[in-house]
């Protein structure tokens, strides 16, 4: 069996070229005798692919020099601890809940201080953006915190909140990398890699240096102390090092495809594709507000849970591989991330107009 279009949410499809390269540096890394897998993290090879993934990554989200890059592990969801482990300064912060990734993170913070939901997408099952142009944002917030992509429903802040100076933190697993993005805006921005980027296991994390400071919550483990991290240059104990080598490839090939201005315009179009069938099909419909829908994830439904097993079952069988939605919303989803090619997005509406002809009763 050939490739198959992938649609997962994550882990996601990578780009083919990556993981040609990878394959052909299995055995031997550019004349170590080694693969990236088997070397030390301390080597002068490795400490040459953590810089050049860092200096990528920087070129390409035109990271300033008072932000840090750092290579963590424990996935997105770590976060959800460490950031009010060392941001909490006053126990105190404010959650924008858009979904159940900004939900957990909110649990996760009440866990540790005073944690307060300032806006929030539940009445109306996470379908839309609340408006955040002029939130009740509270005088003593350490922060302010957004999921800014939610993957599962399907929607992305358009406009980032007007967070009246706090400093905002947003999960950007599922948007990282899809388009330009002013770094200066945010405070922290962090991101699980196995979506845009790719290996799970990674996790990146871009943060304004005065928010990394030695005054932590007490108790905070010494791992999921950013300054810990930041001292080292992520290299404080064992990184997850084979991971980190595949986001150097990743950036590599965002900048080879022209950076993120490029990706914003393939992704436009590539989620044009798919809405504009959506808006027009008198069989499936999007399930989100227009104006708030993400260009990563794209769910819809048949309106029928019958209908909705078929397609997905049928969709399977013709190489359209993680159609379901999550398992806890049900209907479907296509995860388009950049690694996705037009043609796979073109492939899937095409089926999509068939399943329609044969299914509309
Ligand atoms: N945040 C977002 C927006 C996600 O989509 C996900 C996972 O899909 C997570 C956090 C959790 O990531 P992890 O599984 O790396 O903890």
């Amino acid at each position: 069996m050939g490739r198959i279009y992938n649609f997962s949410a994550g882990p996601a499809v990578l780009p083919e070229e990556v993981l040609k390269e990878a394959a052909e540096e299995m055995l031997d890394y550019k004349g170590t005798g080694m693969s990236v897998m088997e070397m030390s993290h301390r080597s002068k090879a490795f400490e040459e692919i953590i810089q050049e993934a860092e200096k990528d990554l920087r070129e390409l989200m035109n990271i300033p020099d008072n932000y840090k890059v750092l290579f963590v592990q424990g996935g997105a969801s770590q976060q959800f601890a460490a950031v009010p482990m060392n941001l909490m300064k006053n126990k105190v912060a404010d959650y924008i809940v858009t979904g159940q990734w900004a939900k957990k993170a909110y649990l996760e913070a009440c866990l540790y201080g005073k944690a307060n939901i300032i806006a929030s997408s539940a009445d109306k099952t996470f379908s839309y953006i609340p408006d955040c142009s002029d939130l009740p944002v509270s005088e003593d917030a350490d922060y302010v915190y957004i999921c800014e992509n939610n993957t599962i429903y399907g929607t992305k802040f358009k406009t980032l909140p007007n967070t009246k100076g706090k400093p905002l933190v947003a999960d950007v697993s599922s948007c990282i990398l899809s388009e330009p993005v002013d770094v200066t805006k945010y405070g922290v921005m962090f991101a699980g890699a196995q979506k845009n980027i790719g290996p799970a296991g990674v996790v990146i994390v871009i943060i304004r240096e005065d928010l990394i400071t030695e005054d932590t919550l007490p108790g905070t483990p010494t791992m999921l102390k950013y300054k810990i991290h930041a001292d080292n240059n992520s290299l404080y104990n064992t990184p997850p090092a084979y991971g980190i080598y595949i986001c150097g490839k990743v950036f590599k090939w965002v900048k080879k495809m022209g950076g993120l201005e490029v990706m914003k315009k393939r992704n436009e179009e590539k989620a044009k594709i798919l809405y504009d069938f959506l808006d027009e099909s008198k069989l499936f419909k999007g399930t989100v507000a227009k104006e708030d829908r993400s260009l990563m994830n794209v769910p819809f439904i048949t309106g029928s849970d019958e209908l909705d097993a078929k397609f997905i079952k049928e969709a399977k069988a013709a190489g359209f591989e993680n159609l379901k939605g999550h398992r806890t919303v049900g209907g479907m989803r296509a995860s388009i991330y950049n690694a996705m090619p037009i043609d796979g997005v073109k492939a899937l509406v095409e089926f999509m107009k068939k399943f329609e002809d044969e299914n509309l009763s």
